[in-house]
């Protein structure tokens, strides 16, 4: 029988919502083997690591500014953690305790809580059952309360007051790493508003189905677009104004260019009521799609718009000029770069800076066509009073501009005030061989 190099130790909560995350495994797995998690990591897990990705990762990198939420998801590292753990524990189970794929770049990383959260209650009853351990579920940004006990978080340590780190070199899951008070002693009872806990649920379901979801990025794509063009008529302001979201968010997540974090999809999908994993799956159906309320609070949605202000990506360059080369060439009226800028939520400077000869081809072509117009109102004007005149003439009236103001003002032109009237009225004058 082949023996595992380290204890074999079952993963809390497997299956469930309410199952451990990667951190919390690690730390029982040291207290297991009566090491601290600094030494399991250092000794067992680092080198094993290294040779998992051909490099040399020093073993401080996990204790600066708690990296070690790097194992949670987002990074190379989050995935090889559990291909070492279940190589050195020789489980196939591990795979629930990160969230190493549903994190798809460093970026979504922000998903993840900097410190530490608990629910108190959720720590009492896992003593009570001989193991504390910490839920996956905490870790989560957006979830801000237990759904099981309907209460919030917790991120600060109730008798020192601190906020705590994912773990220290000595941590202990359900205890301060500062004054090592046991934290699921203490009450709470403000129960959690309804919203904060139907998220919560979501999330819970959510990490039951983890093992049979393969992100793929296209098909976050396409739900995007497909919510977009079922519901919107592929009318991405629309969306965006529903969501209020920043509009280039919402086109840059159409064109596919920018994928939706994690955190908007599970808002999305809480507000269009839609199970996050068949959203990644593509397998939702429009009926469950409900009218739902307009979202009051538009913070709610992290937007890319400072992102935008900033510096401009070459994909985000790219999908900026289509979409400024698309302004060019439509068949439609067109706007003012004041209006695309405001369109787009770009600010002008950073439009020019970039995209120098598409704006000027799109402030030429507007200035053009408000030339037109104005040379068309102006003919349209000259004809109008010439026929008046004509009309005074023939009824044996003097054309007074008086008389020629009121039948301007009678029929509704659109005349430019009184002095552009009195200036072409001379015009017809000469023109007719009248004017003396
Ligand atoms: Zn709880
Ligand atoms: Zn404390």
């Amino acid at each position: 029988m082949i023996r595992s190099r380290l204890y074999s130790l079952e993963p809390k909560g497997i299956g469930t919502p309410f199952v451990e995350s990667v951190i919390s495994y690690i730390t029982r797995l040291a207290d297991k083997h009566r090491v601290t998690i600094h030494t399991l990591l250092n000794y067992e897990l680092i080198p094993e690591l290294n040779k998992e990705l051909s490099c040399s990762i020093s073993p401080k990198l996990f204790w600066v500014n708690d990296n070690l939420r790097k194992l949670l998801g987002g990074y190379k590292y989050s995935t090889a953690i559990i291909k070492v753990l279940e190589k050195l524990t020789l489980r196939n189970d591990l795979f629930y305790v990160n969230l190493a794929n549903v994190i798809y770049n460093r970026k979504s990383i922000v998903i993840i809580r900097r410190r530490r959260a608990w629910c108190p209650e959720c720590l009492k009853e896992s003593e009570k059952s001989g193991y504390i351990y910490e839920q996956l579920l905490w870790t989560l940004q957006i979830v801000k309360c237990c759904p099981k006990h309907r209460i919030y978080l917790q991120h600060k340590c109730p008798r020192c007051d601190k906020s705590l780190p994912h773990s220290s070199w000595r941590g202990k899951n359900g205890y301060c790493n500062y004054c090592g008070d046991f934290l699921g002693q203490y009450k709470i009872k403000n129960e959690a508003d309804e919203t904060d806990v139907e998220v919560s649920i979501k999330i819970e379901i959510f990490l039951t189905k983890l093992k049979d979801l393969s992100i793929n990025l296209c098909q976050i794509t396409n739900g995007i677009r497909y919510i977009i063009d079922q519901k919107f008529n592929g009318n991405c302001t629309d969306f965006s104004n529903y969501l209020g979201l920043d509009r280039f968010t919402v086109y840059s997540w159409y064109g596919g260019v920018c994928i939706p974090r994690f955190q908007n999809v599970v808002l999305i999908c809480n507000i269009f009521n839609l199970d996050i994993a068949s959203f990644y799956n593509n397998h939702f159906i429009l009926k469950d799609i409900q009218e739902c309320e307009m979202i009051k609070n538009k913070d709610i949605f992290q937007t890319y718009k400072a992102k935008v202000n900033r510096k401009l990506t070459d994909e985000e360059k790219n999908l900026t000029r289509n979409i400024l080369i698309s302004y060019l060439n439509r068949d439609e009226e067109p706007i003012s770069l004041n209006a695309i800028t405001k369109q787009l939520d770009i600010d002008h400077k950073i439009l020019r800076k970039y995209f120098t000869s598409e704006c000027k081809a799109i402030s030429l072509l507007y200035k053009n066509y408000r030339l037109n117009l104005k040379q068309k109102r102006a003919q349209i004007l000259h004809d109008e009073i010439k026929n008046i005149i004509i009309d005074l003439n023939k009824q044996g009236l003097y054309p007074s501009f008086e008389k020629v103001m009121n039948f301007i003002r009678s029929r509704h032109c659109s005349y430019g005030g009184t002095d552009s009237v009195r200036i072409v009225w001379r015009e017809v004058q000469k023109e007719l061989g009248m004017y003396y």
